[in-house]
């Protein structure tokens, strides 16, 4: 059987939003092959409604390798698993997400099965005559799409970027099979051991979880500025997000930044001010819902992307939406 396999992922027993992401992406290329969408997690004290939840946003089986020495992810282990598992198996492609775990997992297997990868990857298809998977990524500093394929070596693998695609609603009507797998011994690396987690907050910007992003570019000339901005995502319930320009100019630090060297965001609401809508600044705002720009050039390539655009100073127009909001709320 030629499935197509996900990988899904878990922190401390809970599934992550990419799990499901990887579902969506993973469905349409199931079908083009006419083949089954499996996800691949490994764990430990995952509840049945968790597992119950990749089948109902997409995957026809789950094999679930369940294991104590799984419950942290452990490199070695994680890789040695997943690709026991596609030795015994053949799957046709295998998607994981460009998370820490993907990335660091995926190159691993890659080795291990004696296959190709491709990291980032921003659109997948299958190839209608060849049933090849058609793994399209910027290269060459973003300025061209190439489409790779992997002809002679199986599994075809990619990565994609979190939040790059959404995942389906639950559907409670959809059945399928879970499997549990034990771990064999012989796969566990113990050279390298998690003793505990602390967690980071400093400086912590969660720009791809925002429900709203308001985002500021060159436009807006010095530091100073960026308080207007701030101004208008506090009043939003928002988070501040930037152009490259703003973040190389030294005006916010590189976790604000939007892009395809910064973070790929999925907002209900975008605003940008002062940003011109390179090619590498939209990689990152595929899919954000609505997007209203600010742009003093009526030419401006983010007018072409967006739902709602103004054609005005940035400096008028962010004081004064700010002002009606808050008045609004008042
Ligand atoms: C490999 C590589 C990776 C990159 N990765 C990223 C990335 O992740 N993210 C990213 O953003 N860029 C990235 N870039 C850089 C990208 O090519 C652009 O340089 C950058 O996005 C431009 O930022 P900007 O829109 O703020 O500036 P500009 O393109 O200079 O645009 C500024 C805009 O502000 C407008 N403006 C000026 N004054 C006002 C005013 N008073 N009121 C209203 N509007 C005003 C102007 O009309 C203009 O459209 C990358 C480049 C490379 C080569």
């Amino acid at each position: 059987m030629s499935y197509v396999w996900t990988l899904a992922e878990q922190f401390e027993g809970k599934l992550r939003g990419v799990s499901f992401e990887l579902l969506s992406r993973g469905k349409k290329l199931a079908e083009d092959l006419d083949t089954k969408l499996c996800s691949v997690l490994m764990g430990h004290n995952i509840s049945d409604e968790a597992l119950e939840e990749l089948i109902q946003r997409g995957a026809d089986e789950v094999y679930f390798v369940d294991d104590p020495r799984l419950a942290n992810f452990q490199n070695e282990t994680y890789s040695n698993v997943l690709s026991d598992l596609i030795k015994q198996y053949s799957p046709h492609v295998v998607l994981a997400a460009a998370t820490t775990i993907g990335r660091v997992v995926m190159p691993f297997v890659a080795i291990q099965v004696d296959t190709g990868l491709t990291a980032d990857c921003t659109q997948l298809e299958i190839h209608p005559e060849t049933k090849l998977l058609l793994q399209t990524r910027p290269a060459i500093g973003g300025n061209i799409m190439a489409t790779i394929k992997t002809p002679d070596h199986m599994p075809q693998m990619a990565t994609v970027r979190p939040k790059s695609s959404r995942p389906f609603e639950k559907d409670p009507s959809r059945s399928g099979k879970i499997m549990r797998i034990a771990l064999k011994d012989e796969l566990v690396d113990t050279r390298a051991q998690v003793l505990e987690f602390r967690t980071d907050d400093a400086g912590f910007v969660n720009l791809e979880e925002a429900d709203v992003v308001v985002a500021g570019g060159k436009g807006l000339k010095r530091a100073d500025n960026v308080k207007i901005v701030d101004d208008l995502a506090k009043q939003l319930d928002g988070v501040v997000g930037a152009s490259r320009q703003a973040i190389d100019r030294g005006w916010l630090s590189y976790p604000h930044q939007v892009g395809l060297s910064g973070k790929t965001i999925s907002a209900t609401l975008l605003v940008t001010a002062g940003i011109s809508g390179s090619i590498q600044f939209l990689a990152g705002i595929k899919t954000c819902e609505n997007i209203v720009a600010i742009n003093a050039d009526g030419d401006a390539n983010i007018f072409g992307v967006s739902d709602f655009g103004i054609v005005g100073d940035l400096f008028e127009v962010l004081p004064l939406l700010t002002q009606k909001l808050a008045q609004a709320k008042k």
